[in-house]
């Protein structure tokens, strides 16, 4: 069996497209422009091109950017000062505090002090209750990305047997309570489950979120199954040229793409859809400020 591959390259430029449109509809029709804050403190290289590119795609699908750069060494209260600043701010509907924070810095703390109606991360601890509970809130992006895919691919995700490796805040645990929502049956799995392999087997959906590179080899999948890799790794890659690299998923992609129904690649896969969902958040948030109509399917 060959897998269909799950393209989130193309599929997140479908949902920035949308977004886009939904944007230019809004700034056009009523003059409200969406805007997105993006708190960096510090200057952590990963996330410098995160926010980087974060800025730029939310510039191009037409909304407002704000991106506020803080000192490695700036304080709680100047943080929190500023967060309280963009909560009052009508021109800002999103605000995203760029993880993880310097040490010093509870990240508990500051992402609960983000108004839950912008935490287009979906991390407040109100927007992890009203998930949890079934109800309307903001969903964690990542997860978000990959329902979307799922949904797309599937249809209906009714009665499926999912398997989740990882129980993080960030991805495992919400897109649990998602696949849960979408009426699967779930398992989570985490560094101190049993027969990994043998969890995995059952699994028709299989969502893989640990940092491991290419743990999941091919014989723990179930035929046919879908393979969601959220992980990204960055391994040595000898082949390209000494001290290059590449980036692997957390699952082996040959072998378990010979077994898999579907399966999302890495790179190209979860993590274009992540930004996408981002934007798609921050135009559901300014819709909901402006009691709006939302713009369909952006959130289950
Ligand atoms: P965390 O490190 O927070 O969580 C990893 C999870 O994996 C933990 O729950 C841990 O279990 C579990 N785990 C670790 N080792 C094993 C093992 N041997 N067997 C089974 N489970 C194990 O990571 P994140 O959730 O933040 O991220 C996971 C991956 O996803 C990373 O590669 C990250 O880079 C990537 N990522 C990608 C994004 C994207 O946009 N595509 C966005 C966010 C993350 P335990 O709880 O018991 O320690």
């Amino acid at each position: 069996m060959t897998a269909t591959i799950l393209d989130g390259k193309a599929f997140a430029a479908r949902v920035r497209d949308s977004v886009a449109a939904h944007v230019a509809r809004l700034t056009e029709e009523k003059g409200i422009t969406p805007g997105l804050a993006v708190v960096l403190v510090g200057k952590d290289p990963a996330s410098q091109v995160y926010v980087t590119s974060k800025g730029k795609m939310t510039l191009e699908v037409g909304m407002a950017s704000f991106e506020h750069r803080l000192a490695e060494d700036s304080s709680e209260q100047e943080l929190l000062g500023l967060i309280d600043r963009l909560n009052a701010d009508p021109a800002v509907h999103g605000i995203l505090v760029q993880l993880p924070l310097p040490e010093h810095l509870d990240p508990d703390l500051v992402i609960n002090a983000i108004d839950p109606a912008k935490d287009v991360d979906g991390f407040h601890v109100s927007n992890v209750g009203l998930l949890g509970t079934g109800q309307k809130g903001m969903v964690p992006c990542t997860p978000l990305g990959c329902l979307m895919m799922l949904r797309d691919h599937h249809g209906s995700l009714t009665g499926k047997e999912a398997v989740v490796i990882g129980r993080s805040n960030i991805v495992g645990k919400p897109m649990a309570q998602l696949l849960l929502g979408e009426s699967c049956t779930v398992t989570t799995a985490h560094s101190r489950t049993r027969d990994l392999s043998e969890v995995v087997r059952r699994a028709d959906i299989l969502v893989a979120a640990v940092g491991r590179p290419e743990m999941v080899p091919g014989d723990w999948i179930k035929p046919g199954a879908t393979v969601i890799d959220v992980g990204i790794n960055r391994v040595a890659a000898p082949e390209k040229g000494e001290g290059r690299t590449r980036l692997v998923g957390d699952c082996h992609y040959e072998s378990c793409a010979a077994v898999a129904g579907a399966i999302t690649p890495v790179p190209g896969g979860v993590g274009p859809m992540t930004i996408a969902c981002l934007l798609a958040n921050t135009l559901t948030a300014c819709c909901r400020a402006n009691a709006l109509p939302e713009p369909e399917g952006m959130i289950p």
